[in-house]
């Protein structure tokens, strides 16, 4: 009964809309909740560089039982932890991360900008500081960020070589079976002085990536990737690897790096991965 609505609200193209809604409301109402809740920790620690607010602590995310063994035991950095987002305004650590690279290392200001299944907070900081494309393979998903966000099939790009100066996809290379497919298609779409940020889920204990590229198996890939619609959990060096396979000259920016962004409570160990021509 559940799939066949399913497949029909997808055939009324009601489907991503309506889940988008959903999750959009969940989100406003907790936003809500936390900044009661939180207001006890509020004016010193940790400051968001979004919205500017200091809290002695953000809201935790831990892994659900359902995906915990494949986040846990594989030492998964996939944005979980103490302090994931932010009571005021619902940014997560991944995107705190981000902002604080691009303000810090990128010259971003009115450049051309490939904004993959766009965050909120970042595309919203952006949009008015630069030209921001943004593109989704399922685009109906992310209508109420931008409205005119596009179609975007990450292994076949409809644009010309050379014409993005920077590059966001963040959490897209873990979904995609042909992920050294997409990863030549973002490098050939990239400016030769441009960069990108490629940010995916990654294994600080494997040495191999594990991965099923063609599995449809929603309750397997939670178990075995810790999420439905993943299809692999990189090893870290495997996935630079990859980056340099595509055409990509790699520099990773390791947490020792990042120490100056602890302040901002972001994704604890993770190492920034930044893509040039
Ligand atoms: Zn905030």
């Amino acid at each position: 009964m559940k799939e066949q609505l399913i497949i029909c609200l997808k055939f009324l193209r009601l489907y991503h809309p309506l889940q988008s809604f959903y999750r959009q409301t969940l989100l406003f109402l907790l936003n809500n909740y936390y900044r009661i809740a939180f207001l006890k920790y509020k004016g010193k620690g940790y400051t968001c560089n979004f919205c500017g607010s200091t809290y002695e602590k953000f809201v935790p995310e831990y892994p659900s039982k359902k995906i915990a063994m494949a986040i846990n035991n594989n030492e998964v950095i996939a944005g979980f932890g103490e302090n994931v987002y932010c009571p005021n305004c619902m940014c997560k650590n991944r995107d705190r991360l981000i902002l604080a690279i691009i303000q810090t290392f990128l010259n971003f200001r009115k450049k051309n900008i490939l904004h993959f299944s766009p965050e909120r907070h970042l595309y919203n900081f952006l949009k008015d500081k630069a030209k921001v494309t943004t593109v989704d393979i399922m685009p109906g998903f992310y209508k109420n960020i931008d409205s005119e966000i596009r179609y975007a099939d990450a292994t076949s790009l409809n644009y010309a070589d050379n014409v993005f100066d920077v590059i966001i996809a963040n959490h897209i290379l873990e979904h995609i079976p042909q992920d050294i497919k997409a990863m030549k298609e973002l490098q050939r779409v990239l400016k030769n002085e441009g960069v990108a940020i490629l940010q995916v889920p990654y294994s600080k204990k494997f040495e191999t990536t594990i991965e099923e590229p063609f599995i449809k198996d929603p309750a397997r890939q939670e178990l075995l990737f810790g999420q439905k619609d993943h299809v692999r959990i990189y090893a870290f060096e495997d996935y630079t690897k990859r980056l340099e396979m595509a055409g990509f000259k790699v520099k990773v920016l390791a947490p020792e790096s990042l120490r100056q962004f602890e302040k901002n409570a972001i994704q604890e160990g993770e190492s920034v991965v930044l893509c040039y021509k």
